[in-house]
């Protein structure tokens, strides 16, 4: 599932940040992602199976900012944004189906923090 394999992509670099900094424990993950780039509901789905398989994520929790499409006319220029996770939409100001991509495929690790029995104390 594409899905299990970008979640196991942050976990992975969240680990390599988090023991980096002497947490055992994470307590909460932010990810920015764009609706091209996965379904948030399979991302929880597939977080929740894998946080099992890792100590560190056990108590863990996951926080999905949505990015809308973000597209641009190819016939007057005009951007625009789509929230259809098929990436069609036509142009408001002009109609036209014909769009340059410009976002929406971002996945990226917005923030985490360690769960918080274990505060280290820094800020
Ligand atoms: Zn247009």
């Amino acid at each position: 599932m594409h899905e299990m394999s970008l979640v196991t992509y942050v976990l992975n670099a969240v680990e390599n940040k988090a023991s980096g900094m002497g947490i055992e424990k994470v307590g909460e993950i932010g990810l920015v992602i764009g609706r091209l780039a996965a379904v948030p509901e399979l991302m929880e789905r597939c977080f929740q199976i894998a946080r099992y398989q890792r100590p560190m994520f056990q108590e863990a929790t996951l926080h999905i900012e949505m990015r809308d499409i973000r597209l641009r006319c190819r016939e007057c220029g005009t951007e625009y944004s789509s929230q259809d996770a098929f990436g069609y939409a036509t142009c408001p100001e002009c109609g036209s189906g014909a769009s340059d991509l410009l976002g929406g495929k971002e996945l990226l690790l917005d923030y985490f923090v360690p769960a918080k029995e274990q505060n280290t104390g820094n800020v």
